[in-house]
């Protein structure tokens, strides 16, 4: 277990997290690098197991966690990368990443990030306009290549999640639409400046079930037939991510299961796929460690009102998303059911509602599943520092992210002179 109790008191791998508390503060985000590690691999071995003999790419999406000793640790086992902003491109470069592994999505790519993406020679392109493919094509020419792309098609299953991480439907602002796809790869062929490697997709984010994936899947498998039938040839298979994690009492589909399913689905071609996972790579090899400042009991609820807040983790706010929240030493507290709040001055600054937990004025509560959307999604509203993160290994820890300063919140500001 990457996070667990030990002698009372809540670990992460071998390093008790009050010992990270003292080191580095609170809040304070904190990694396991063998549950990143863990999880990248058994995406990497269903890939095998279910296709000895198909090519096979795990492009991480760096936007889940984007830090760069997450990105280093999963370059060092192999990954490739999603991008989708010329920022995560210049993350990848930093750490090393294989450019030639990198697939870059998303649906407003600016003309100077594709440039750079074609500059650094990155695997592919995942198109999701029209105008997208006359802009890269301009840009090619310019840059006297031939753009790599694949279209983002969107197969119009429904995902069955959150509608803000829904992404596969007709109405969704991403991908072209499946009715449309043929007829652009048979028009982006006139252009000599593209070259058309593959197709993506994309459904959504914390799919519990395995359904939509398999669906989308086999859209996918007849539309690169009939591409290919009529003439144009594709590598690859680009599957997307999407896969969910348990944050309370969720059964998401096991990976095995749909890597197994899926490459099913893609029948005999010898296509590579490729599978961008994040949330399932690093979701649950993170928590959020904050400390207690004040227990509040109130007419109607208890709440306790931590140091961390809806800055450094939205998605409770965002989504209304359930975190476990967990005493790290759950000795020290009283046993009650309250609300965990931040210091932040909106009432949709929650972490948690009506938890029985342990808690106690000065003692520290681990929020969990914190590792993907929670550091890459934080603000500096209410002019809060952003908090650090720490990586552990067995029995070290490690800081990867300082602490700002507030001197830093404003060092960019400037007063007129008028
Ligand atoms: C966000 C995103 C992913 C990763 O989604 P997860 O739910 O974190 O697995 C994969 N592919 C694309 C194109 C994305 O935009």
């Amino acid at each position: 277990m990457s996070f667990a109790y030990a002698g009372g008191v809540y670990c992460a791998e071998g390093v008790s997290l009050e010992d990270v508390a003292q080191r580095f503060g609170t809040p304070c985000y904190v990694y396991s690098r063998a549950a990143i590690e863990s999880a990248y691999r058994e995406f990497a071995q269903a890939l095998v197991s279910a296709d000895r003999v198909r090519p096979s790419l795990i492009c991480y999406s760096v936007k889940a966690n984007s830090n760069l000793a997450v990105l280093a640790l999963l370059a060092r086992l192999g990954a490739g990368f999603d991008i989708v902003s010329g920022g995560e491109l210049a993350r990848v470069r930093a750490v090393g990443g294989d450019m030639g592994k990198v697939v870059f999505s998303g649906v407003g790519k600016s003309e100077a990030e594709i440039a750079r993406a074609l500059e650094a020679r990155v695997l592919c392109l995942n198109l999701e306009s029209e105008e997208e493919l006359v802009r890269t094509d301009a840009i090619a020419k310019h840059l006297g290549m031939r753009a790599p792309v694949a279209f983002r098609v969107n197969p119009d299953v429904d995902a069955k999640t959150h509608p803000y991480i829904s992404t596969g439907l007709k109405h969704d602002k991403f991908g072209v639409a499946y009715a449309d796809a043929e007829r652009l790869y048979r028009e982006a062929t006139a252009r000599p400046n593209i070259e058309l490697v593959g197709v993506g997709c994309h459904i959504g984010s914390q799919l519990t079930k395995s359904s939509p994936l398999i669906d989308a899947a086999a859209r996918i498998a007849e539309l690169v037939e009939r591409i290919e039938t009529a003439g144009i040839p594709l590598a690859h298979v680009d599957l997307g991510g999407g896969i969910g994690i348990r944050y309370r009492d969720e059964t998401p589909p096991s990976i095995d299961e749909v890597v197994t399913s899926c490459l099913a689905m893609l029948g005999e071609g010898r296509h590579k796929v490729i599978f961008d996972p994040g949330r399932a790579i690093v979701g649950n090899a993170g928590v959020l460690l904050t400390r207690v400042e004040y227990i509040k009991r109130g007419e109607a609820k208890n709440f306790v009102v931590v140091d961390a807040a809806m800055n450094d983790l939205l998605r409770p706010a965002l989504y209304q998303a359930w975190h476990e929240v967990v005493a790290v030493r759950p000795s020290d507290g009283v046993e009650d059911i309250y609300d965990v709040v931040g210091p932040v001055c909106e009432s949709g600054d929650f972490l948690a509602k009506d938890r029985r937990l342990s808690a106690a004025s000065g003692g520290l509560l681990a929020i969990r599943s914190a590792g993907a959307y929670g550091m890459v999604m934080s603000s500096n509203y209410n002019s809060r520092p952003r908090c650090p993160e720490a990586m552990v290994s067995g029995a070290r820890a490690e800081l990867v992210r300082r602490r700002e300063s507030v001197e830093e919140l404003y060092a960019k500001e400037s007063v007129p002179t008028w």
